[in-house]
């Protein structure tokens, strides 16, 4: 079994880089008649998809395309009364025969069952290696309740929505394989599984909430700041802006390195936007270099920048003030964006977007609790006529009735609070809210 690495930077669960509880492992088909892998990589990098799994798994070679890293928390199996296995568990796809049709609904007709076989049972072996290879890693016991699932067992857990895979297409072509089995051939290969080395990566969120929390900042106000930095650099301090990497015809590193070699003297006028904050403006990337020259470290050494972002932060009175009582991720996003980075940029949209990326630094390191839900903003289907619009999140009380539905169909939530979903249609006033914790109210699409 081969692995292949396509990261897919553009889906919304790369972009958010929210972390899964390492919780298990969820099994998955496709759900339609697409052997190869690269087709779903080619459709599933894109800025429109917040559904998003960790590997896909071809039936014409059994090679695993892995489409995240392990511990992203990705969108593969919806969610139920239980809460979502989205937030515990890893998910791998395995690609279904071409020359099989879906009829109705998991039911399909098959037009060459040796090669449909085949095809399944080369699906089949890789996930019991690749699942063998993680469980080592991640040191779960396969065997262990709920941590090896199908999509189907996840439903019956509460954790997922209704669907049957991968066992329907197992049972239909008669392959003799159930989930027990799959279990135990997993725990057996885990001997042999040789554990891939992964080097230990520097967890720079980490690095940047403690900084933050250190200099006496509350969660909103750090969640605020590294939204913020989140959307500037992806917390990548070598990090050279995107049109200079092409214009220069360098990378991150080389950028870096040049100018620690002092081989590179336009670092200070280039105006390319470099680091965390990606300073730009002459003045603030000359006090930078400057900076990382008396501290005695290279222009891309994390905590330098921290320092410095620090040191020049205390210049922006209005925004420090703001950070220092802030009482919402919103509020400290707002006050960073348009008074800090201040990008070209600083429409409601992206407001909307640092803020939603600052929350989700909220919840890993405050331990709230993850959202059940997509990355923001995801659809939602109503399945009844009266699903109530209320003017603010929660229904403690009647005052905050619209007097206004839904009524059945579509819609677009740009904001999650609790188990409550902002309406697009509301984004400008933030008051149409609805309940989003009840399947028989709505379904929440991916
Ligand atoms: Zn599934």
């Amino acid at each position: 079994m081969k692995i292949v690495e396509h990261f897919l930077t553009r889906n919304r669960c790369y972009q958010a880089a929210q972390q899964n509880t390492k919780g298990g492992l969820m099994l998955h088909s496709v759900g339609c008649p697409q052997p190869s892998a690269q087709v779903f990589v080619n459709s599933w990098n894109s800025a429109d998809k917040s559904a998003c799994v960790h590997a896909f798994i071809d039936a014409n070679t059994g090679d695993v395309y892995q489409t995240l890293p392990w511990e992203y928390r990705g969108w593969h199996c919806g969610s139920g009364p239980n809460g979502s296995g989205n937030n515990t568990h890893i998910g791998v796809e395995m690609c279904e025969p071409a020359c099989i049709r879906y009829t109705d609904g998991a039911r399909f007709t098959c037009s060459n069952v040796e090669e449909a076989r085949a095809a399944v049972r080369r699906t089949y072996e890789s996930a019991v290696q690749l699942f063998a290879e993680l469980c080592e890693r991640f040191r779960f016991d396969p065997l262990a309740d709920g941590v090896i699932l199908s999509h189907e067992e996840g439903h019956k857990r509460g954790i997922a929505s209704n669907h049957g895979d991968p066992v329907h297409l197992w049972n239909q072509l008669n392959m003799g394989y159930t989930m027990d089995e799959f279990r135990k051939a997993i725990k057996a290969a885990m001997g042999s599984a040789a554990v891939p080395a992964e080097p230990a990566a520097v967890d720079n969120a980490a690095v940047i909430w403690n900084f933050l929390k250190s200099k006496g900042l509350n969660d909103y106000a750090v969640a605020g700041i590294m939204g913020n930095l989140e959307k500037e650099s992806g917390l990548d301090p070598c990090n050279l802006q995107n049109s200079y990497n092409k214009k220069l015809n360098i990378s991150d590193a080389d950028y870096t390195a040049v100018v620690d070699a002092g081989a590179y003297p336009d670092f200070v006028t280039d105006k390319a936007g470099y680091g965390l904050v990606q300073w730009t403006y002459w003045s603030r990337k000359k006090a930078l270099l400057d900076y990382a020259k008396a501290a005695g470290t290279s222009i891309g050494d994390l905590n330098m920048q921290l320092a410095f972002m620090w040191q020049e932060l205390q210049g922006y009175k209005a925004v420090m003030t703001v950070l220092n009582s802030a009482a919402s991720v919103r509020e400290a996003s707002d006050i960073v964006l348009h008074k800090y980075e201040q990008p070209g940029d600083q429409s409601v949209a992206v407001e909307e977007k640092r803020a939603a990326s600052g929350q989700t630094f909220f919840d890993r390191f405050t331990g709230s609790s993850v959202s059940p839900f997509p990355i923001v903003p995801f659809l939602v289907r109503v399945v009844i006529p009266d699903l109530n619009i209320r003017t603010s999140p929660g229904s403690a009380d009647n005052s905050n009735l619209s007097g206004k539905y839904t009524g059945i169909g579509t819609f677009t939530i740009v904001e999650i609070s609790g188990s409550w979903g902002l309406l697009k249609s509301y984004r400008k006033k933030r008051n149409g809210w609805i309940y989003l914790g009840n399947p028989d109210y709505c379904e929440i699409c991916s």
